[in-house]
């Protein structure tokens, strides 16, 4: 900082006038009245240097000639002092007039001589002199103040700047060395001038390995050059660029990076450098990964999912579309999982699918596609089909694949696959049609006796629509009251007298006419009026059952279907209902047998076994029907008070054309005897299957040999019939 006076305030000049005769003083103070400054007077020196330590005198007129101490030593002593040394002094004189006068009073610090007379003109001209002066300097101390204050100000402003800058200088630094993103800086010609810890952790470069150099070093390869020269024309364009990138790290491995790239430009326009920022996505990437794979592969087999099967579909049958070929949809299911599932349990059933998924790969060509829509539902798509027989020669394959034993841990099972095929373009041209069309026709292939294939026909859309239609009738049905019961004897093998009858329910549906349960069990129990329905067949059966007792009659049982859904929706509410029944309409408990299927017992659980055995104390009989074509042995049974077992009658049927079948039915009528139960041969349907049965010893045979299930009027006369003594 400078010596800079402090600022000099603007005020009015002050002029000091010093004489020794009052008179003087009056007639100079008259005089200077004109000048724009404030007089003040002393009439000595000592007078005139008090007022000096006051005041700051833009100029001081000095008497010469003063008695106690003359102008001269005034001056000198107003020389002496720092205040006062610059301070303009005019000398005022009439006595000495010479030139020697005059040199003393410079040599005192005088700057001018005023002589007495005084002539006005010439006092206020030098006066004015002085006050400029005096002015001037006072202007320019004030602005070398305020020069000094700017400057002041300036360098405090500097300092400051230069700190912050010093600050974020050390700040960048502290960003660049510890930030978790890798930093890459580039010059003007994309040479490598500075890169970051995290840019050596996920390149593997070291700074001494890419420093200088191109970054190109980095590149993947994964990237085509129009990738690049899209990423450059965007930098040039708007001075960033980010978007994923794959790279490659020293050690060859290729990642995917989140990488952002920003341009400097030097004030001029031209790049100055250019700053790549970028974070290894690896992490991240896996975890989009893992989410699309659970989105859209089946945790179980790892095949595509539903969704990824309707997305290849769809894409198939664009690509299809294109080039004019055909597509085969096959929908495939497996037989009889269930039944695995339910007696070696959900493990080994998890085993098989597995491998059913593997059979199933097997199977096809590359291109094409299994999927595993849930459960035991796959879907194959075959391309390139063009005419049906490349479909068959596929689901063939499939067939005999899924046909071969499964050996899962040492437990041997068996299944098979019902196949429904439909095809691009002549059955459908959209997804959810031919996943439909495949669908039905796989039904269609069940329906065949399984472990076959079925074309979609119009047919079979037809049967599809009519089940529509009946499952939306079937809720009014037993408002209606549309249902009938047919009663189908069960006879006496040896005296082929009638023992019984099962009760057969069909729906009298007032626009298709008569209604086969097969049409529409199976819709009752989805919608959950199978409870009602089996009720109502119970009680009117029951009804019909009083009827046919007669004394000298043998007593005449009633075999009652139950569906395994009943089971599920409330044995014991059932139980309660027929205990109901029975008392209601006085049918003895004893004539009553429950007809119920493997599946039925194969969820096997305390409250079951409570509920068999209660209907069994009630003196209730409980047959196993339809047996063989599930999964249960007869010595499986024995744990339940089962004391009816009725023959499949698709063995029945075979008895004759396959040596197996006739072995098996026969095994099955003496180990049921070794185990006090009573055998029913169901479907039959000649004279020589009756003596097959008959001769093994069958004891109850049902078929259409006897008769046909027939409505109860029918089937009253038929007993009454067979009360005829024969002629
Ligand atoms: P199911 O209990 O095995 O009944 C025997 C089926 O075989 C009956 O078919 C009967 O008409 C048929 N049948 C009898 N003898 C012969 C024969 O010699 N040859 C041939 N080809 N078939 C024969 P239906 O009446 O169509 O009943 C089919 C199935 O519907 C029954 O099989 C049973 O599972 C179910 N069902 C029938 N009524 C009811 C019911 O009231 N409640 C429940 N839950 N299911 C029922
Ligand atoms: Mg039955
Ligand atoms: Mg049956």
């Amino acid at each position: 900082m400078s010596n800079v006076p402090p600022p000099v305030p603007m005020v009015r000049p002050k002029i000091l006038l010093v004489d020794d005769l009052p008179a003087n003083l009056v007639a100079l103070k008259r005089l200077l009245s004109k000048v724009d400054a404030e007089i003040f007077t002393a009439g000595s020196g000592n007078d005139a240097l008090v007022l000096t330590l006051d005041h700051d005198f833009a100029v001081a007129l000095l008497d010469v000639h003063m008695p106690d101490m003359d102008g001269y030593e005034v001056a000198q002593l107003l020389r002496s002092e720092d205040r006062t040394r610059d301070m303009p002094i005019i000398f005022v004189t009439a006595a000495f007039k010479d030139e020697i006068h005059r040199l003393k009073g410079y040599d005192a610090g005088a700057v001018d001589y005023i002589e007495k007379p005084l002539s006005e003109a010439v006092l206020l001209s030098k006066v004015r002199v002085f006050l400029d002066l005096h002015r001037n300097r006072a202007d320019l101390q004030r602005f070398l103040h305020l020069l000094e204050d700017a400057n002041r100000r300036l360098s405090a402003e500097i300092e400051e700047r230069r700190r912050s800058e010093e600050d974020s200088h050390q700040l960048a630094g502290t960003v660049f060395a510890t930030s978790a993103e890798g930093i890459m800086i580039c010059d003007a010609d994309n040479l490598v001038i500075a890169v970051n810890p995290a840019f050596s952790r996920i390149t593997g470069y070291q700074p001494t390995d890419v420093l200088g150099r191109d970054p190109r070093l980095l590149k993947s390869g994964q990237h085509d050059s129009a990738f690049y020269a899209g990423m450059w024309g965007q930098l040039r364009n708007t001075g960033h660029w980010q978007g994923e990138i794959w790279n490659k790290r020293k050690n060859d491995e290729i990642y995917p990076e989140w990488l952002s790239i920003s341009v400097i430009n030097n004030p001029d326009g031209s790049i100055n450098k250019y700053v790549a920022i970028f974070s290894d996505i690896t992490k991240r990437k896996e975890d989009e990964q893992q989410i699309w794979r659970q989105a859209n592969y089946d945790g179980l087999t790892g095949l595509p999912n539903r969704a990824l099967f309707l997305d290849r579909l769809s894409q198939a049958l664009a690509d299809a579309k294109r080039e004019r070929h055909g597509i085969a949809l096959m929908f495939v299911d497996l037989d009889h999982f269930k039944q695995v599932n339910d007696t070696l349990g959900h493990s080994i059933g998890d085993m098989l699918l597995q491998e059913a998924a593997e059979r199933l790969g097997a199977c096809i060509r590359e291109n094409d596609t299994v999927s595993r829509l849930g459960g035991d539902e796959f879907t194959i798509i075959v391309k390139g089909v063009d005419a049906a027989s490349d479909a068959v020669t596929v689901a063939e394959k499939v067939i005999t694949s899924l046909s071969r034993p499964f050996s899962l841990e040492g437990r041997q099972a068996s299944v098979g696959a019902s196949i429904g095929i439909t095809l691009f373009p002549d059955d459908a041209s959209d997804e959810g049609s031919l996943l439909r069309n495949a669908d039905m026709a796989m039904y269609r292939a069940k329906e065949n006796g399984r472990n076959t294939f079925a074309f979609f026909t119009r047919d079979i859309d037809d049967k599809m629509q009519r089940l529509v239609t009946l499952g939306a009738e079937l809720r009014h049905a037993i408002e209606n009251d549309e249902f009938v019961v047919y009663y189908q004897p069960i006879m006496d093998a040896r005296t082929l007298r009638v023992e019984g009858a099962e009760a057969l329910v069909r729906w009298r549906n007032p626009r298709l006419g008569l209604v086969q349960p097969g049409e529409f069990i199976a819709l009752a129990e989805e919608t959950g009026l199978i409870g009602p329905l089996g009720d109502w067949v119970l009680r009117t059966a029951c009804h019909e059952a009083v009827q046919w007792q007669r004394p000298g009659r043998p007593p005449v049982s009633l075999a009652v279907n139950l569906s395994n859904r009943q089971s599920r929706q409330g044995l014991g509410r059932f139980i309660e209902q027929a205990t109901e029944v029975l008392g209601e309409c006085g049918l003895a408990p004893d004539l009553l047998k429950f007809e119920i299927t493997e599946s039925f017992i194969i969820e096997e659980s305390q409250e079951m076994h409570g509920w068999l055995r209660r209907i069994r104390d009630m003196g209730i009989h409980l047959s196993i029907d339809d047996f063989g074509t599930g999964y249960s042995s007869l010595s499986y049974l024995r744990r339940f008070p089962v004391d009816i077992v009725k023959v499949d009658r698709s063995f029945v049927a075979e008895i004759h054309a396959n040596a197996d079948d006739a072995a098996l039915v026969k095994a099955i009528i003496s180990m049921a005897h070794g185990l006090r139960m009573k055998v029913v041969a169901e479907g039959v349907e000649d004279r020589q299957q009756l003596a097959f049965l008959q001769s093994a010893d069958c004891d109850l045979v049902q078929g259409y040999y006897f008769r046909k299930p027939v409505p109860a009027e029918e089937f009253r006369k038929f007993l009454d019939g067979q009360d005829q003594p024969k002629g």
